[in-house]
């Protein structure tokens, strides 16, 4: 009876906090978006999708704040940020093999100069 009463609190307590932590991880909240903002993604989403509606409702809270819009096709958008993000990883593949275009693209600089 006693060993089982000392093993219940430590148990419990790791249950809490794995929970916790899931919780966390995955749990995403509401964050208020601009009127422009949600403009933006709406067309994002007309381009992405050939949405041909026209009008979209933006979602207001009683705070005033939009945290998204519906779109006239029943497209639902909700502004959202995970809690905990992770860092993008650094990869070196695409770091070293991406030469600038605007190098390539450039006129040469003698071209310019013969025309004088
Ligand atoms: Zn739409």
């Amino acid at each position: 009876m006693s060993m089982i009463t000392t093993l219940i609190p430590p148990i419990a307590a790791a249950g809490i906090a794995a929970g916790a932590i899931i919780y966390a991880a995955t749990a995403k909240r509401k964050v208020p978006m601009t009127a422009k903002e949600a403009d933006f993604v709406w067309k994002l989403h007309k381009k992405n999708t050939d949405c041909a509606s026209h009008k979209m409702h933006p979602r207001i809270t009683k705070h005033g704040k939009i945290t998204g819009f519906r779109c006239q096709c029943g497209y639902k958008y909700t502004q959202q940020r995970p809690l905990m993000s992770r860092a993008p990883q650094f990869n070196p593949q695409t770091a070293t093999n991406n030469p600038r275009k605007s190098e390539k693209s450039a006129k040469p600089f003698s071209k310019l100069a013969s025309r004088t």
